[in-house]
Order: C-alpha cells, then structure tokens, then sequence
C-alpha cells in the first residue's frame, strides 16, 4: 500500500520537495519512500516515510546482496537523513523561494602523502523566472595548495587569517528548474591537495566559504569546515 495522501503531503512539505539523502530540488520528480519497507513490517505513517530523489531512491531500493559492491543504507541510516534535514529545513524557511547551492570535495586522486580534491558547486534555479548571470566568489584559506584555470585571483585577510579569494562568472542563462554546475570540470577547475604541512593547520577551525550572485535572487552565502574536505 502506499502512503496515505496527507502522510505524503506532509513529508514533501517537511523535506521542501528536496531529496532529504542529497538534497536535491526533486519538483515533481520527487518520491516518498518507504524507509523500512512494508514487506520487513513498516508502517504506513510519517515516522517511516522519506523523501527521495529518483537517484537516491533507485540507490536505497536497488541495492543486490548479492553482488555487495558499495556501503548499503541502512534504515537508520536514512532515518538519519530525513531527520537531519528536516531539522535544517525547519530552521531555514526562506529556503522553499528558490535559493540553493550545493558545494561538495570530491577526492580526485589519493596516495600516502597527498589527498587532492576538485571543488563542484550546483545551483538549482526553483525560482519561476530565469536568472540571466551569475558571479560565484570562493575563499580558501591561504595555506592551501590550490589550482585553478580560469579563475580571477584576490588575497584577502578575514578576521586576520589570510584567504585566497577565487572569482568566476557567467553570463549563460539557467532556467526555472535547472540545475547547472557553476564549477565546470571541462573549461575551469578549482582543485587543491591536502599534504602534511595541511593537516598540521586543519587542527585549527578554518573554513571554505563563497557568496554567489545572481540576477535576480538574493545572495547565497555559506561555509564549511575545510576539516570536512578530508571525508569525501
Ligand atoms: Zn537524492
């Protein structure tokens, strides 16, 4: 049986129609899944359900113990999830109107001494109008040995710590729904390698943060511990 419809508006209210695994923006291409499923005795009610992007439920339904290539969810483990994130959309309302930015590290390559990692940054348009430029600045901590092509260059101090700041922009237009990556792996690339002299600062709390700008949407600000670069 699937849920019934007001568990499942609730859920999708809840999650913001995001993906509560990647936090995609799903729009009509979100599910409401089963957490544990009615097969292994779940129920039919909010405490079991999760919003999934097609993706992330095909990933969390599809796994084959046969073939256990991969870490599998677990129940808890998007239970966890969907708690997770309905915290954060509780705590950001404003978040529904249009405005997300998605920054991840990618590990691109590792040995014993060097961990390099490649910056991606997805921004999804759910506003209802087309946004007809966009301007991305980065900060990254001036210790860090960082790559970049195409990027316009800035040092900065904040709070006294030195950051190298990294501008990039376009003038390509991104539709309602759309989500481009604003961090291109074809044309530029921001990479950077975490080697012993870095691990030495990263006991200290230093951040990555960036501001994008679009036409015709508020500023997107955000940061993140350049400690968490290691987890991916
Ligand atoms: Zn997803």
């Amino acid at each position: 049986m699937p849920f019934p419809r007001e568990v499942r508006d609730i859920a999708l209210v809840k999650s913001h129609r995001r993906c509560c695994v990647c936090h995609e923006f799903g729009g009509r291409n979100v599910n409401v899944h089963h957490i544990i499923q009615e097969a292994d005795g779940g129920v039919n009610a909010l405490e079991n359900a999760i919003c999934l992007c097609l993706r992330c439920h095909a990933e969390a339904g599809h796994f084959n113990s046969r073939h256990p290539l991969g870490t599998k969810y677990s129940p808890r483990e998007l239970k966890a999830h969907r708690d997770q994130w309905w915290e954060h959309c509780l705590s950001h309302p404003e978040e529904p109107l249009g405005l997300f930015l998605d920054v991840r590290f990618k590990a691109i390559s590792r040995t014993a001494e060097i961990h390099r990692y490649r910056l991606i940054a997805t921004y999804t348009n759910t506003m209802n109008e087309a946004q007809d430029s966009w301007k991305l600045k980065i900060c990254f901590p001036a210790f860090v040995p960082l790559s970049a092509d195409d990027y316009d260059r800035d040092e900065i101090r904040i709070e006294g710590k030195a950051y190298v700041q990294l501008e990039s922009s376009s003038n390509d237009r991104i539709f309602p729904g759309e989500s481009v990556d604003i961090v291109p792996l074809k044309t530029h690339f921001i990479e950077y390698e975490v080697n012993d002299s870095v691990y030495d600062q990263l006991r200290e709390q230093h951040k990555v943060s960036w501001k994008l700008y679009t036409s015709n949407a508020q500023v997107i600000e955000g940061d993140k511990p350049l400690s968490e670069l290691q987890e991916f």
